[in-house]
């Protein structure tokens, strides 16, 4: 035992201390089992407040000895009866019907008023009490009064009495204090639950509809199809907003009148009905609410006033509408309805929620307009496109034709066919010459361009010897470097070989940035090219020592006829397309084309294409042979040139083929002697200062050579040193110059001539096109034969049997296709070589017509006289049709 209590004296006998102490425990125990019964209660009836206060009550007035009890709860100003218990019935009723206002005169009032407890000793005696005729009822004396406090305000009041008058003690003052604790628990879990209640149900409410949103949304981002989202958005609207049908509504501005789109919940008459009605915007409820932009209620349409599109719905038993106008800006789009059967305004939120809904059906209604104009837009520039393609095609032939005189005039006379021109002549000719090619060059870069903007740029891939093609255009621009001491150097990488890709596109890459550098290189600078083998890639780059490139001009020079600075543009060559187009021609490879320069110091234009091509080199892709250089034929018979120097190997080379003979040329001396070995020529002409073996020298060695002594040299030489090339074996001697006819008798004295007619027949409907013709061909031992039409022409070839035929395209009666069609059929000239020059457009479909019917297939103007001398002698002695088209 604690001793401190132990020594505590007590002067209450012992058993009745015991007494005592064993009633305050039984309080105790009952109080504590009252407590929890109450919270018990509140526990189970988390929504009723009644159960509570009927426990609080009945345990109040038992643990107090009181004879009845009641609680009071705040209702608006006032507090009502909410449970009371003892008393008569008519004190009950007493109780019910009289709420208690705050106030002294009552025991409820005056504990609201004072907001602390309130014990009233006898209500008979007091002076301020007023409740008499309650008190007179329930006869009571002593009232004890508790108030259960929330936050400052009296929210209730519990009540105990005793028909006698005996104050309540401490003890049942504190225990009426408990219960009403507990009291105030349960108004306040109760209220926490209703408010709680309510949020979820908002809450359920916002999920929906943000479902419902989420789904116009997505209906409207990803349906394309009008009808479709507009359903979507007013059947979700009626349904959000508790309504019972609904409509969208399109305006249309041209007749300032609304349009039924969609509708929904609303029968097939009605929905007939509003569609055959003109709502104007002016002069209807849903048109003066698209003018204000605002959301509009009629809450009872048979009090609103009439328009037809209200009498409509009247008509069917609609009470009330909700129109929410859809605008963009200022602009009226349309509207969106929603209405119910009976009379009523919706809440704003709904109201909010269909603005939301109305905006986006306007996003709808706009996408669908913007795709529409989209579609026409892009119908539109179809047909520009393909007028453009028509115009380009047909203006390209139309400026071709007489280019392709100017050129070959111009040429024919700068080849002095006609005899000698002077100074002034010979600069002016070239002049116009050089301007004519500049031209056609111009137009084949604009058709190339607009071809490969309009996506018909198709490239004819194959495998592709880069270093050959890389050689090859070196060896253009050589002559024209070497008149401005540029040294041009080719690096490739051991491990470069074959690419796929389109040969002549490529070349003409490699040579718009060969010819740049040279162009825009002073004298004595040096141009260098390096390719090698980068992840896959081929990368070749052409570096100059040039006047480079300022920053300024470095992305513009990319751009159609976007020409650098001034000295670039006072300088008459270049179209300002070159860069555009290669820059094109490599994206269409899947490479990238680009550039690093410095202002007077040099640039570098680098491109990468893809090898495209496995290794082992692909064996599945054609290898297409590079366009053979001029003196890779080989054919039995032929005469080989040992000449070094250019200007008159290729002289030589138009007289030999206008002849007929098959020429080889080579500028070495050594080299010549293994052609002879390996090509054994019917004949030999030979030069006699040549580099690495002198024609001497090779002279000597051939008639030591039993294999090559049988085969007759004709020496030309600028020294007349007859003697000696006779004593060494010469079988004829010429000193330069050399005339066409001196060269053509002394061969044919070692040599019979070639046989066969030398006949050629020319249609064409462009009468300067067949004497340009008979100009190049006839000087050189051709017999000319023209026909200006198709009918004609194959008339002339069926008569004449030609050794070729030349041949335009385009011509007004007999078309050159037919033409084709006819010679093939008729078997007298099945086997006559046809040369097809045109100036049309090539296109594959041209291709496919010609395709394995006729030798070559060219663009007129693309052949210098000489070219083409050597062509028509080629495909005359070919035994087979030879053909330059793609297998
Ligand atoms: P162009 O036919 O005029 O050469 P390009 O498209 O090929 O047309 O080139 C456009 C311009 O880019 C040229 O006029 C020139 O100013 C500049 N350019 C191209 N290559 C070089 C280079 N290697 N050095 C300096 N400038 C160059």
């Amino acid at each position: 035992m604690d001793p401190a209590v132990a020594a505590q004296p007590d002067a209450t006998p012992p058993d009745q201390r015991v007494d005592r102490l064993t009633r305050d425990l039984a309080d105790a125990l009952e109080q504590q089992s009252a407590t929890s019964q109450v919270l018990e209660t509140i526990g189970r009836s988390a929504l009723e407040l009644r159960p509570v206060f009927e426990t609080v009550v009945r345990h109040a007035i038992r643990l107090c000895a009181a004879d009845g009890g009641y609680v009071h709860q705040l209702n608006g100003d006032v507090y009502r009866l909410e449970v009371a218990r003892g008393g008569r019935p008519e004190f009950l009723r007493y109780l019910e019907e009289h709420p208690i206002p705050q106030g002294p005169g009552t025991l409820v009032g005056r504990v609201a008023l004072e907001k602390r407890t309130v014990q009233i000793s006898d209500a008979a005696a007091d002076p301020k009490y007023e409740w008499h005729r309650g008190q007179q009822l329930a006869g009571f004396r002593t009232l004890l009064g508790v108030p259960m406090l929330a936050e400052g305000h009296v929210v209730g009041v519990i009540a105990v009495w005793r028909s006698r008058v005996e104050p309540f003690d401490d003890r049942e003052i504190r225990l009426v204090t408990t219960f009403a604790a507990q009291g105030l628990i349960a108004i306040q879990n109760v209220r926490l639950f209703r408010e709680l209640e309510q949020r979820s149900g908002e809450l359920a409410r916002s999920v929906d509809e943000l479902r419902a949103l989420g789904e116009v949304s997505q209906a409207v981002s990803l349906s394309l199809d009008l009808d479709e989202v507009l359903n979507t958005i007013v059947t979700r609207a009626v349904e959000l907003s508790g309504t019972d049908g609904g409509s969208i509504f399109e305006y249309e501005p041209s007749t300032a009148e609304f349009v039924l789109r969609t509708c929904f919940g609303t029968s097939a008459e009605l929905a007939e009905a509003l569609s055959s009605i003109r709502i104007r915007v002016g002069e209807t409820f849903i048109g003066r609410a698209a003018i204000a932009g605002e959301a509009a209620q009629a809450e009872d349409l048979d009090r609103q006033p009439p328009d037809l599109h209200i009498e409509e719905l009247r008509r069917h038993g609609w009470r009330s509408l909700v129109t929410v106008p859809l605008r963009r800006e200022r602009e009226i789009i349309g509207a969106l309805t929603v209405r119910s059967k009976v009379p009523g305004a919706l809440p704003k939120p709904t109201v909010a929620l269909l603005e939301t809904l109305a905006s986006q059906s306007t996003v709808a209604i706009n996408n669908a307009r913007v795709f529409r104009e989209l579609e026409d837009k892009t119908r539109q520039l179809e047909v520009a496109s393909r007028h453009k393609s028509e115009f380009l095609a047909s203006m390209s032939h139309e400026l071709r034709t007489p280019l392709n005189s100017v050129i070959g005039f111009s040429d024919v006379l700068l080849d002095r066919m006609f005899g000698e021109l002077n100074e002034r002549q010979a600069e002016y000719v070239g002049d116009i010459r050089d301007s004519g090619r500049h031209l056609l060059e111009l137009i084949n870069e604009i058709l190339d361009l607009s071809k490969v903007e309009a996506g018909r740029m198709d490239l004819e891939l194959a495998a592709v010897s880069l270093p050959d093609l890389l050689t090859q255009g070196v060896a253009m621009v050589r002559e024209r470097a070497d008149r401005h001491g540029i040294a041009v150097s080719l690096d490739v990488a051991a491990d470069l070989g074959r690419i796929l890709a389109d040969e002549l596109k490529l070349r003409q890459v490699v040579l718009n940035l060969l010819s740049n550098a040279v162009k825009f290189t002073p004298d004595r600078g040096s141009v260098v090219v390096t390719a090698s083998l980068v992840d896959g890639n081929a990368k070749v780059s052409v570096r100059d020592t040039g006047i480079g490139i300022a920053e300024s001009e470095r992305e513009r020079i990319f751009e159609a006829f976007q020409r650098g600075g001034r000295e670039a543009r006072s300088n008459k060559e270049g179209t300002g397309l070159g860069l555009t187009l290669s820059r094109q021609i490599i994206g269409l490879h899947g490479g990238r084309l680009w550039m690093e320069s410095e202002l007077g110091v040099g640039s570098t234009f680098t491109f990468a294409i893809p090898v495209g091509i496995p290794s082992p080199p692909g064996l599945a892709v054609p290898l297409k042979a590079t366009t053979p250089m001029r003196d890779g034929r080989s054919a039995a018979g032929s005469v080989l040139v040992v000449e070094d120097d250019r200007r008159s190997a290729d002289l030589m080379r138009v007289y030999l083929d206008g002849a007929g003979y098959t020429v080889s040329i080579t500028g070495d001396g050594l080299e010549g002697l293994e052609m002879v070995r390996r090509l054994s020529p019917r004949a030999v002409i030979l030069d006699i200062l040549l580099p690495g073996l002198s024609g001497w020298d090779l002279l000597t060695r051939l008639k030591a050579d039993p294999a090559t002594a049988a085969i007759p040299v004709v020496i030309a030489s600028m020294l007349d040193e007859r003697g000696a090339g006779f004593a060494l074996g010469a079988s004829e001697y010429l000193v330069k110059p050399i005339d066409r006819e001196a060269l053509l008798d002394a061969l044919g004295r070692c040599v019979a001539p070639p046989k066969g007619k030398r006949t050629v027949v020319v249609i064409d409907d462009d009468p300067l096109d067949l004497e340009l013709v008979e100009a190049v061909l006839a000087p050189v031992g051709w017999t000319v034969l023209c026909a200006t039409g198709g009918e004609e022409g194959v008339e002339l070839v069926r008569r004449e049997r030609p050794s070729v035929v030349l041949l335009d395209l385009l011509m007004p009666d007999v078309n050159g296709f037919e033409v084709v069609e006819r010679l093939r059929a008729d078997p007298s000239v099945v086997d006559v070589p046809i040369v097809v020059l045109t100036s049309k457009e090539i296109t594959p479909a041209d291709h496919e017509r010609l395709a394995g019917r006729i030798s070559f297939l060219a663009q007129k103007g693309t052949f210098q006289p000489a070219e083409l001398i050597d062509l028509v002698g080629r495909v005359a002695s070919a035994p087979t049709i030879q053909s330059n088209e793609p297998p």
